[in-house]
């Protein structure tokens, strides 16, 4: 049975006017599916807004009740769409992640959804109700504590919740009409994509696009499951996330993204012998931290120099675990720069042309762009550069791929 998926991002649920127009959009789409499960995030800027008044109270709140309240945002709006839709005619319920069956394993503020149990949702959808369900959120499966599922994660919810009632395509409505080459607010010459791979997606949305939560499109891939991203506002075709086999390739780009909040650690002069690196990296691990870019310097007098890039939340964290972790291996001191960017471009097209890393740094150096760090895969290749100068490597890499151009 067909069950449309409909996830709606935090500036389309901004306002009891824009509510009041999701709302209308749901009914008119019930002319053509009689069941309709819409996943909504928290209006506007009210997580943000939830996770400043946390930081007001303790750098570091308890996991549990900051989960409990960072939750809160997405319970608002979902009762706001139904009662919406309830005072227009149409019957709707809101379901929390709880009562939505939507189950994660322990770890809060970045828990991973393990199951949904879609009986309750089913059950709505058979009484013709449209069911409104909060994104972001879960519980955890040992003690039925509230979970999150990690900033930006409705679009997760949205996609684990198409997969578990067996759908093959999820649609995502958000602020702009589609997937661009890059952010269309940081550079005007984006171009709007009619359709992407998965794997190019991925990496785009890992590296910094925002547009859609990495997981969502993993879980799309695991699945099977055709994204639909498009505008809120407009009914405009958007952009098809999908297995990459029908698409010809024709550039080696197809898009740039830009992370900032990045920051640099580097372990200065630690003796060069087996099993450094590894201790360095475990010890991280151990305390929670994702490391992401890694490069070790070759040796020189017996000792090399080992560099590295966390996002800056969780600086404060590596910078701690990284001087214990130094100075019980004898290494000279550890640096540390919070004043860091990432840009990638990203493509399938790559893997058969040569020479588009050295295109990217050549057109970095021209721009006076200093490059730190960097590290590539078979279709992405990224750079660690000064969070300053961002916005302008995004766009001189925009322009030397063509990516204006169809
Ligand atoms: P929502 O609240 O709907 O989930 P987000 O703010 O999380 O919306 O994501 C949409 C935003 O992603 C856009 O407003 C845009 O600025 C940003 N973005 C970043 N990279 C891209 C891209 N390549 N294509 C489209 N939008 C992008
Ligand atoms: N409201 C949550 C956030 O702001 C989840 C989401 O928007 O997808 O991160
Ligand atoms: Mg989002």
């Amino acid at each position: 049975m067909t069950t449309v998926v409909k996830k709606f991002g935090g500036s389309s649920v901004g306002s009891i006017e824009r509510i009041q127009r999701v709302a209308d959009r749901v009914i008119a789409d019930r002319k053509n599916n009689a069941r309709i499960v819409v996943v909504v995030s928290a209006m506007g800027d009210t997580t943000d807004e939830l996770v400043s008044m946390a930081g007001q109270i303790s750098e570091s709140p308890d996991p549990r009740e900051y989960d409990a309240l960072i939750s809160t945002g997405e319970n608002i709006s979902a009762a706001l769409l139904s009662m919406t839709l309830i005072s227009k005619g149409q019957p709707a319920i809101s379901l929390s992640g709880m009562q939505a069956g939507v189950m994660t394993d322990g770890r809060h503020v970045k828990a991973k959804i393990l199951d949904v149990k879609p009986q309750r949702i089913e059950k709505e959808l058979d009484e013709g109700k449209v069911v409104i369900v909060t994104g972001f959120q879960g519980i955890n499966t040992k003690d039925f504590n509230i979970t999150t599922i990690g900033r930006g994660g409705s679009d997760t919810s949205a996609v684990v919740l198409a997969a578990a009632l067996n759908q093959s395509e999820c649609e995502i409505y958000t602020d702009v009409d589609g997937v661009y080459t890059t952010d269309p607010r940081m550079e005007k010459g984006a171009r709007k994509l009619t359709e992407i791979s998965y794997d190019e997606m991925l990496e785009l949305a890992s590296l910094g696009a925002k547009v859609l939560h990495p997981r969502a499109v993993e879980v799309a891939k695991e699945n099977g499951i055709e994204l639909h991203v498009r505008s809120s506002f407009e009914s405009s075709e958007g952009t098809r996330v999908k297995e990459a086999s029908s698409m010809e390739v024709n550039k080696p780009v197809t898009g740039i993204a830009l992370k900032k909040d990045e920051a640099k650690l580097s372990i200065i002069h630690i003796p060069d012998q087996p099993g450094v690196a590894g201790k360095v990296f475990s010890t991280l691990a151990d305390a929670g931290v994702n490391v992401d870019m890694i490069v070790q310097s070759t040796e020189q007098d017996g000792s090399n120099t080992i560099t590295f890039t966390v996002s800056k939340d969780e600086y404060a964290d590596a910078s701690k675990v990284t001087n214990e972790v130094a100075t019980a291996l004898k290494a000279a001191k550890v640096d540390g720069d919070t004043t860091i960017a990432k840009v990638s471009i990203v493509g399938v097209g790559m893997i058969s042309k040569p020479g588009i890393a050295a295109r990217m740094f050549n057109c970095l150096g021209k721009n006076g762009i200093n490059i730190q760090l960097i590290t590539t895969s078979e279709i992405k290749v990224s750079c660690a550069i000064d969070e300053s100068q961002g916005e302008l490597a995004v766009q001189v890499l925009h322009a030397e791929f063509e990516l204006d151009r169809e």
